[in-house]
């Protein structure tokens, strides 16, 4: 099979059984909402970090293509039970993938490997960034003590 192929196949499996989705989780610290005008993508993510500062929980639900909702999806699997710092880290990685600049932590992105094709399409790209810039969002917010609900309204 073409490393293309695979990561259609890989993408495909993620919209058609997402991992980490609903719309609530228990105990989240964190909620974000984060949209992508260009495409119509909207995105909730909730967030729970435990005492050691890693992600215990986290569930994202929206409407959007599925590029944005697929990657939503893996980012959700890659970063469960991580250090909230290496998430961000790992975030980051991803984002400059998407950008055609490198690829630096591939083994830990698990499946968001498979969106480093999108990167050809700078119209999709936001579309798979959508989850990871939550993510960042989430964990920033978490950071400034942001105890309970708080919703964001901001534009990948
Ligand atoms: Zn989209």
């Amino acid at each position: 099979m073409a490393m293309e192929d695979l990561y259609h196949e890989i993408i495909l499996d993620h919209y058609k059984s997402p991992r980490h989705r609903g719309p609530e989780l228990e105990g989240a610290q964190v909620h974000v909402h984060h949209s992508n005008p260009l495409c119509g993508d909207e995105l909730d993510l909730r967030l729970r970090v435990d005492e050691a500062d890693a992600v215990d929980g986290i569930a994202y639900d929206g409407e959007g293509c599925s590029i944005s909702m697929a990657s939503a999806s893996a980012m959700a699997e890659a970063v469960m039970g991580r250090d909230i710092a290496d998430a961000e880290d790992l975030a980051e990685a991803f984002r400059l993938m998407m950008h055609g600049e490198g690829l630096k932590r591939e083994d830990d992105m698990l499946d968001g490997v498979a969106f480093q094709g999108v990167a050809q399409f700078p119209v999709r790209v936001k579309c798979a960034l959508l989850g990871w810039m939550a993510l960042r969002d989430a964990i920033e917010t978490y950071r400034g003590g942001a105890a309970g609900s708080r919703v964001t309204h901001d534009d990948v």
